[in-house]
Order: C-alpha cells, then sequence, then structure tokens
C-alpha cells in the first residue's frame, strides 16, 4: 500500500471498477487521497474489498491523465491545446455541418458502464433532444444487453432478482459462464463461504475455473462443456426436470402462463433435447447433466449466478431466457436464496441500461415507439422525439463504412480496443468526419478522435451508480475535476453549444427529473440515500423505504412468468482443419476490463501481459513449451502471445484476458453476435496456434 500520509477527513463513495458495487471510505489529506477502505456498512461489501478497488485508485491521478481540451484537422495532425470554449464550439459546430450535409441520423452518441446515472441519461438526452434522432448506445451492448432481452421477456424486469446478500440463503448454487473469484471478487468470497458452510456447487463453464475445486470447495459438478453450447446444455438439463417430474407443478400454476409453459414442457422433452442427444453437442456427459439437474431441481433453494459466459454467445439472449425457464419450472424465483443474477462486469452497467442508454428505449425500460411515454419526455424536455429506434453501435460502425453516419461523440468508452474486430471498428472510426471523445486518457479510440474532452475520474464527480442487485450508491466528489468540469457538466455545455440548454446546477437536480419521468426510479432521491446507505429500486413502496430486496414475490413484474422456446441453434464460428481450436476470453482479478484504469497502477505488477492459455497436449502437437511466444490466427485477424500450459483448459479450447492493447484479443474476435441484441460473441472464435519464437 502506498500511504502518503496521514488522513485528515473521509468521504463515503462507491468503487468505481465491477458491478458489486462496493462502498469505500476515500480517506483524504487536503485534496489528496490517502488510501481507501472498505466501508464497513456499505451493504454490497459490508466492510469488504478486493485489490481493484482498495489499491487500484492511483489511477485518477496518473501523469497520463488529460486535463486540457483538444482539436485536430484530421487524425494525421498533431493534438492542439485549446480552451473549453473553443473545443466544445467546434464539436458542435461540426455536428451540425455534418447533419445539414449528411441528414438529422448521420451522428450519434456512445455512453459507458463506467458513467454515473446522471451522466448516461445526459448522453441519451443530448442524443434525442440535441441530435434529434435515438442513434444513442452504451457499453452493455457488447456485455449484458441480452439479460436485459432475456430477463424482460421471461420476468417481466431486465435486472438480476436478488440481493448478493440473498446468497446466504441458498443450498443449491449454479455458476454459469462467471467466474466470481476473479471478475467479481467480494461477492466470490461471499460465495465460497457460504460453499464451505455446505451450499452444493454446480460449475457450468468451458474453463476449471477456482471454484470447482478450491481450498474447502468442491463443485458437486463440473459441466466442462465446449464454448458455445450453453444452450444445448440449459435444454438438456430442462429436459431432465420435465421428463423426470421435477417441475415445481403448484408454482407453475399458480405463477406461471399456462400455454408458454405447455409449449416449452412438450418442446424440451422431445427425445432431440435430452442429454443423451445433446452430448455430442455440448462434450458433456448425459449422466452429469442429469445428475445436475437433479439436485438444481430438488437440492432446497437453488440460486442461478452468470456472467458474461452466457451473454457474449450468438444465442446469448436464448440463454439467459432458458435460464428464467429453468428456474421458473422449479420455482426459484422470488423469495430468498434462489433467483437469476446476472453478474454485471462494470460498476453501472445496470444503471446505464436502466437510463435509456439503448436506441430503442428512454429511461425505465420504455420503448421509443410507445407514444404515451414519449410525450412525458416531450413535455419534459420541450421537444419532440423520433418515434423510430436508433442504431446500435455495431450498425453504426457499419452505416460509417457504408458513408451514411459521420459523428460520433464517445463519453467514457473505448470502443476501439473493447469492441470485436478491431479492423472493422478502426476502418468505420477511420471513415468518421467529427470523432469527439470524452475520457481521462488518451485511450485507443481517442486514436481516432477530431477533438477530446478532458473527463474525470470518480473521484472527481457526484452522482449515483446502480449495482447487479438494483442498488443505487452515491457517488460523491473528493478532489474537484482536474480538466475543470465533471463529466455531467461538459455534456450540458456540448448541448448548450448545439443549441439546446440544459438546466441543472447539480447531479442531484438530474436525479429528480430521472426519478419524476421513470417509473422504476420513483421514490429515488439523493436525501433518501444518504439517510439509508443506498437504495434497491423499485423503491417507490412505502412498506420498505429501502426498496426492493427481491424481485417477483408472489408475482412476476410482468405478471405471468412467461416460458421460452429456446432451440439450441450452433454458431457460425466452427472448427476447421485450418481453425481446429476454439478461443474463449475472460478476466482476471488484479485487472480491470482494457485496463485502461489498472494498467496505470500497483496491479500491474501481478499481471503485467496477456497470456494464451494452451491444454499440454495441445501445446505439445504443436511444439510449444511455456513462455513460448505463439501466433494466434483466426477468421478476422492475428496476434501474438506468450503461452502458458494449464489444464485448466480442455484440449482443443485457448483462452485468454483483453486487458492491454498490444495484446489484441479483439484483433481475432470476429463480428459474429447475439441474435436479439448484436452482443458479440467474445467466447467463441475458431484460431489456429502456432510457435513464432522460444521462451
Ligand atoms: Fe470494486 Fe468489485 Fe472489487 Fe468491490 S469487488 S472492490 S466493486 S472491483
Amino acid at each position: 500500500v502506498i500511504q502518503i500520509g496521514q488522513p485528515e477527513h473521509s468521504v463515503i463513495t462507491t468503487c468505481a471498477y465491477c458491478g458489486v458495487g462496493c462502498a469505500f471510505k476515500a480517506e483524504m489529506k487536503g485534496s489528496q487521497v490517502v488510501n481507501m477502505v472498505p466501508w464497513k456498512d456499505g451493504k454490497a461489501n459490508e466492510g469488504h474489498s478486493c485489490i481493484k478497488g482498495r489499491f487500484a485508485w492511483g489511477y485518477a491521478t496518473h501523469p497520463d491523465r488529460i486535463t486540457k481540451p483538444m482539436i485536430r484537422a484530421s487524425i494525421q495532425d498533431p493534438w492542439q491545446e485549446v480552451s473549453w470554449e473553443v473545443a466544445l464550439n467546434h464539436a458542435a459546430s461540426e455536428f451540425r455541418r455534418i447533419q445539414a450535409k449528411h441528414g438529422r441520423d448521420s451522428i450519434g452518441g456512445i455512453t459507458s458502464s463506467r458513467c454515473t446515472n446522471e451522466e448516461t441519461y445526459l448522453v441519451q438526452k443530448l442524443v434525442r433532444a440535441a441530435f434529434g434522432n435515438n442513434n444513442v448506445d452504451t457499453c452493455a451492448r457488447v456485455c449484458h444487453s441480452p439479460t436485459g432481452y432475456g430477463l424482460g421477456q421471461t420476468l417481466g424486469t431486465s435486472a438480476g432478482t436478488q440481493t448478493f446478500k440473498s446468497v446466504e440463503k441458498a443450498d443449491v448454487v449454479m455458476v454459469i459462464g462467471a467466474n466470481p473469484s476473479e471478475a467479481h471478487p467480494v461477492f466470490g468470497s461471499r460465495l465460497k463461504k457460504r460453499l464451505r458452510e455446505g451450499a452444493k456447487l454446480i460449475v457450468v463453464d468451458p474453463r476449471r475455473i477456482d471454484l470447482v475445486k478450491s481450498p474447502h470447495i468442491q463443485a458437486a459438478h463440473h459441466l466442462q462443456l465446449k464454448p458455445g453450447t450453453n444452450v444445448a446444455v440449459i435444454s438438456a438439463m430442462a429436459h431432465v426436470v420435465v421428463t423426470e417430474g421435477l417441475v415445481n407443478e403448484a408454482y407453475v400454476a399458480e405463477r406461471c402462463d399456462p400455454k408458454s409453459y405447455a409449449q416449452w414442457s412438450e418442446f424440451v422433452s422431445r427425445p432431440e433435447n435430452s442429454p443423451e442427444a445433446l452430448e455430442a453437442a455440448s462434450g458433456v456427459p448425459a449422466a452429469e447433466v442429469r445428475a445436475a439437474a437433479r439436485l438444481y431441481a430438488t437440492g432446497g433453494n437453488a440460486a442461478i449466478y452468470y456472467g458474461l459466459g452466457v451473454t457474449e454467445h450468438s444465442q446469448g439472449s436464448t440463454m439467459v431466457m432458458g435460464i428464467a425457464n429453468l428456474a421458473m419450472a422449479t420455482g426459484n424465483v422470488g423469495r430468498e436464496g434462489v433467483g437469476v443474477n446476472p453478474l454485471r462486469g462494470q460498476n453501472n452497467v445496470q444503471g446505464s441500461c436502466d437510463m435509456g442508454s439503448f436506441p430503442h428505449e428512454l429511461p425505465g425500460y420504455r420503448h421509443i415507439s410507445d407514444s404515451t411515454v414519449r410525450g412525458q419526455f416531450e413535455a419534459a424536455w420541450g421537444v419532440t422525439l423520433n418515434p423510430e429506434p436508433g442504431l446500435r453501435i455495431p450498425n453504426m460502425l457499419d452505416a460509417a463504412l457504408s458513408g451514411s453516419f459521420k459523428g460520433l461523440y464517445c463519453e467514457g468508452e473505448d470502443i476501439v480496443q473493447s469492441d470485436p474486430n478491431t479492423q472493422h471498428v478502426a476502418a468505420a472510426m477511420m471513415a468518421m468526419e467529427c470523432v469527439v471523445v470524452q475520457d481521462i486518457f488518451l485511450n485507443e479510440t481517442a486514436k481516432y478522435a477530431h477533438v477530446f474532452l478532458p473527463g474525470s475520474s470518480f473521484l472527481e464527480k457526484d452522482g449515483t451508480f446502480t449495482n447487479a442487485e438494483r442498488r443505487i450508491s452515491r457517488v460523491r466528489k473528493v478532489m474537484p475535476p482536474l480538466g475543470g468540469y465533471a463529466d455531467w457538466e461538459v455534456t450540458v455545455k456540448l448541448a448548450e453549444a448545439l443549441g439546446y440548454p440544459m438546466h441543472y446546477r447539480n447531479p442531484e437536480e438530474i436525479m429528480q427529473e430521472i426519478a419524476a419521468l421513470t417509473p422504476t426510479f420513483a421514490g429515488v432521491s439523493y436525501e433518501k440515500i444518504e439517510r439509508l446507505g443506498s437504495v434497491q429500486w423499485p423503491c417507490n413502496d412505502s412498506t420498505d423505504e429501502a426498496g426492493t430486496a427481491i424481485m417477483h414475490v408472489g408475482k412476476f413484474v410482468r405478471g405471468q412468468g412467461r416460458f421460452i422456446i429456446t432451440q439450441y441453434v450452433p454458431t457460425d464460428e466452427k472448427v476447421t482443419r485450418k481453425f481446429p481450436l476454439l478461443l474463449t476470453t475472460g478476466r482476471i482479478l488484479s485487472q480491470y476490463n482494457v485496463g485502461a484504469q489498472t494498467r496505470r497502477t500497483e496491479n500491474s505488477q501481478w499481471h503485467s501481459e496477456d497470456v494464451l492459455e494452451i491444454h499440454p497436449h495441445d501445446a505439445e502437437e504443436r511444439g510449444i513449451a511455456e513462455g513460448d511466444w505463439v501466433g494466434i490466427h483466426s477468421r478476422a485477424g492475428e496476434t501474438v502471445l506468450r503461452a502458458t500450459l494449464t489444464e485448466r483448459v480442455q484440449p482443443g479450447v485457448v483462452y485468454t484476458t483483453f486487458h492491454f492493447p498490444e495484446s489484441g484479443a479483439n484483433v481475432i474476435t470476429t463480428d459474429n453476435s447475439d441474435w436479439a441484441t448484436n452482443c458479440p460473441e467474445y467466447k467463441v472464435t475458431a484460431v489456429q496456434v502456432m510457435k513464432v519464437m522460444q521462451a
């Protein structure tokens, strides 16, 4: 720990990393943070933290921070520092010029799950009210958009059903496509505690994650499926539940839509959905699937926790609905210890989706075509809104390449490093006439920008984040913005330069507007959060001021739970003689996503590069030894990584992380995406691996 001095005062705020949303006490000396101490009264973490939240906050004052606005005529030119006024007026006049020439829909905006609720709300408002279109999207597009779609369709609300604390009442926990020990460490510790107390564990993952076997923990079943076959496994489990009479008939009869249940149960009962029939596709022995299904259905309170290993697939939305089907059929939704729980990657993925930063939805998941809802926003914002859904991120990129999309405002999101098929993204960025990046660092996306607006870190602003359990917590300013303005102020100033003034004096006023216009946020106020520490939406029920810990108690939000048929469709990304291995991707404890923050902290001493995990058999076939440099070739591109030999991955599967831009993990991922939401299929890429240099 770098201790810079003794603290003089402290400020309670929320971690800026993962979706657990731990509360911290920022201990201050003057305007300098000297320590981050996990707050014992924080309901998401109860005094615990991980090495990211506790130690990796130094990026906020890293010398790489850009604190002056900059512009340049073309991306080949050097940056030129200018005043805020010049930069904002330049961005606004470029956007208006482009719209005059190419039409109202030729520009758009992208916001980020690292932004606060208030900031995200403002970006979608700016796009809808000042740009005059719905071309707004968020980085949830590339992570949990299938969660929003799938849970909305089945249960009626696009959010997890439980509090983290609920796991303490679980008897069986099924972890699917998630690695909480690395990616959600504080929840991971809570889960491990429950497992050490005796709860049974089922892991569904192509990789042998640490939970499968760690001190005093042994998974009852590890369904080590081939990447891309989640739906085959969930359908096979459903087949067992239905055909072996393990359905909770009373629950289904009381709570679910009978017609959809009849269709679904007939579908999953078919012989082609049996574990035996699907064994060849998934690679999981049928007996193991049967045993896991019986344990989930009969083991008491059964809870499902899932991550991006569920969503980042061509059938991501299908799998989310398959999970919800299984939970409803066994009566495992609507009380403590059960539920369907997406583990959100970034701190404010939930909030970013709640705030209407999707091109088809206004805040609170209401479709833009709904004239009643649109009318409420039109009255509040004083504009006429476009009823047509706008472009998603991949559509914006495609439109840029075809010449109809020319300008982008990108706040807090590094699409060039994050999004798949980097070459495609880079070509699209180069085809645009004005790219405005608002960020704390000159990230990979800024290489293609014409205007750079200095962003502010979580330590430099007020606002709120919403974690994976729908908990809204305060982010509190502990030092002035290094660039002079907090992000929400920059968006307000850009709107003004575009001729659409917004009149907020502080983020609290933005939250008041959100609460007034968004039913799920009705009852949310800074005063209430101040008093209670945090609140969980929905929180407009007078019986519990702090909100709703468990969703769907007694009745689903949509009324009756709806079963949806989930037909397994193999991904287009096939292994061939040329590309015989399947690459899947994930995260590591000390680093966070594209690493823009953690790479600039002491955390890089534990993990300073991305490596390729390869099974010893596959390595031997290719003459690869530990530490050798290997070339990885896919249909999209190629990159070079150092290899590590491990039996964590099964033969035929390789694995890497994507925390370092130079590793180019997304140079090799493809354009394949979820059929419903276009969430990229990061988890399945057919590759060849060849040795290029000895260690
Ligand atoms: Fe931050 Fe997540 Fe670690 Fe908590 S678990 S300290 S929210 S990174």
